[in-house]
């Protein structure tokens, strides 16, 4: 396991694996549990890609305890450790990347923004009335991971593709990426 893929490695499983940012939590240090809280409520990125303040506070108390956290990332295949690290890294510059792209471009207009909750509030009801399961908190981290790197998303959290705010969207059972980005959920 290499040392300078220890952080990249943890910021990205934080992101994806619940079970991992649990154990994690337990094993640092009290007072950085709040640090876990306050990304699991705000997220890890700002709009423009950057850290978000909990986010650098984080990544500070992971430093500080350099030994819990390779040791919870030694539960992990090392294969695993260094994918992970690229898959955080790739993800930082795309974010970066698409918004300074996405700054030049448009965000989707009201009419569009309308009509895309409306439609997607529809097969949400509809997709409750069929009683399929709700997404668990790990699926909606990930599809939100997802779009955080993609160059669809616009600053103000909007999906260019479809109009629908990332945000909502990620969470009702019955909405896909319209670019297939979104890993698939079953139907229940
Ligand atoms: S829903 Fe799909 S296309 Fe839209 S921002 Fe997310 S990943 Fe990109």
């Amino acid at each position: 396991m290499k040392k300078e893929d220890l952080i990249p490695a943890c910021l990205q499983l934080i992101q994806i694996d619940l079970s991992f940012r649990a154990s994690l939590r337990a094993a640092m240090p009290i007072q950085s549990h709040r640090f876990f809280d306050d990304i699991e409520s705000s997220g890890m990125f700002l709009p423009n890609g950057m850290l978000t303040p909990a986010a650098h506070s984080l990544i500070k108390a992971l430093n500080l305890a350099l030994p819990v956290v390779e040791k919870i990332l030694s539960t992990r295949p090392p294969k695993q450790i260094s994918k992970r690290a690229s898959s955080y890294r790739a993800g930082v510059e795309n974010r970066r990347a698409a918004h300074s792209k996405a700054r030049k471009e448009p965000a989707p207009g009201l009419m569009k923004r309308a009509g895309s909750l409306a439609r997607a509030i529809g097969s949400e009801t509809k997709a409750i009335a069929h009683k399929r399961p709700k997404l668990t908190p790990e699926q909606v981290a990930a599809r939100l991971a997802i779009c955080g790197s993609c160059d669809q998303l616009r600053s103000n959290r909007t999906c260019a593709k479809c109009g629908c705010f990332v945000d909502a969207k990620a969470r009702f059972r019955s909405q896909g990426c319209p670019l297939r980005k979104w890993p698939a959920v079953s139907a229940g």
